[in-house]
């Protein structure tokens, strides 16, 4: 089963591998494939979900909602976020206006078919609206029971603390950011983490497989195996900046590694970024069953100081690393 973590300086406890459905439901995969694959991940002992409503233009919730339909409300952590553009795009749907969050997250809890969200996350940083504005629209979310818990995605190190600032002076808190986080994707490390770890903030790290490419399944100079993410017409263009000879071929230096561990390459993958204990999860995703259910068995592995020195050996050399090179700095303006 699945072992918990805090998430930041909170009392919430969530799974430390934790299900996300980004381009996966409502857009590569049906929505039978959808619903089994979450019903593995509950079997596997996932209790928290993360979704968004930009995904799939708001489908992904809608897929997320009808596959926990039924589950003990109490018994799960369900997560979403604010903050793209959805529907008709018109000048106020999407950012982190008043107006925007407190009509996002009416959308957001019908479509999942729940009364509060657990955590409310701002998916990046709106340089157009004051962060006071926000922060008093999360409170009042919190304060309408309407949300439990207030995160935010890919913000730096500067943002953390000024919105942590304000949340406390709201009387709420700031438990959570979610960063791309893997052995290739290291750019939180140098500031991010430090100041997280100051601010009781907690990082939920997204793409902890960069995609799929951690599983080894994608060869130098070899296409994309069949129904891969490669070779999704939507998920291939976030994919893409890994598909490099030099990256692919240094992912291959990993199988010895995760085999002299016993583990497969994907249980390597997330345990090397669960051994951070300011990670609270590895947010995951899975496009079938069969994939979540191998890959819990990362939950609780210790990985030791030869193993960890190893896997840098191995992925040092194309491991993006400068904290100033976040993945997707937030939109000088909304998009
Ligand atoms: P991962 O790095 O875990 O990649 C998951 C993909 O890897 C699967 O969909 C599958 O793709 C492949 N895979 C998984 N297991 C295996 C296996 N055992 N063998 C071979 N291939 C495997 O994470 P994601 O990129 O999916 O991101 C996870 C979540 O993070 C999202 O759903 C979302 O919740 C969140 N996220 C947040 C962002 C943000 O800005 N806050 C941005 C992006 C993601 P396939 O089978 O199709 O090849």
């Amino acid at each position: 089963m699945v072992n918990y973590r805090y998430l930041g300086n909170s009392g919430l406890k969530i799974s430390e591998i934790t299900y996300g459905n980004w381009v996966t439901h409502a857009s590569q995969v049906d929505d039978t494939d959808a619903i089994a694959t979450v019903h593995a991940a509950l079997d596997a002992g996932i209790t928290t979900f993360d979704t968004a409503d930009t995904y799939a233009n708001t489908g992904a919730e809608t897929v997320l909602g009808k596959a926990l339909a039924g589950q003990r409300r109490e018994s799960l952590e369900i997560f979403t976020k604010v903050y793209w553009p959805t529907g008709p795009k018109g000048p106020n749907d999407g950012g982190l206006s008043r107006k925007h969050i407190l009509e996002a997250i009416n959308g957001s809890l019908s479509r999942l078919g729940v009364d509060y969200v657990d955590l409310y996350q701002a998916h990046r940083y709106d340089y157009e609206t004051p962060l006071e504005e926000t922060f008093q629209a999360f409170a009042d979310l919190v304060r309408q029971g309407k949300v439990l818990y207030v995160g935010v995605s890919e913000w730096t190190a500067e943002q953390l603390r000024a919105g942590a600032a304000l949340a406390k002076d709201l009387g709420i808190q700031l438990i959570s950011n979610q960063p791309q986080y893997s052995m290739l994707w290291r750019v939180i490390e140098g500031k991010v983490i430090p100041a997280s770890e100051e601010l009781g903030i907690s990082q939920i790290v997204w793409s902890p497989m960069a995609q799929g490419v951690l599983s080894g399944k994608y060869l130098p100079g070899q296409p994309a195996p069949e129904g891969s993410r490669a070779t999704d017409q939507n998920g291939s263009r976030f994919i893409q900046g890994f598909l490099e000879d030099d990256v692919l071929t240094a992912v291959q230096r990993l199988k010895p590694i995760a085999d002299e561990v016993g583990l497969t390459m994907p249980q390597l993958a997330i345990a090397w970024v669960l051994q951070n204990p300011n990670v609270a999860a590895a947010l995951v995703g899975a496009s079938r069953p069969e994939q979540i259910a191998s890959n819990v068995a990362a939950s609780g592995v210790t990985l030791d100081a030869d193993t960890m020195a190893a896997i840098d050996a191995a992925v040092g050399g194309v491991a993006v690393t400068d904290p100033e090179d976040t993945y997707s700095v937030s939109p000088a303006s909304r998009v």
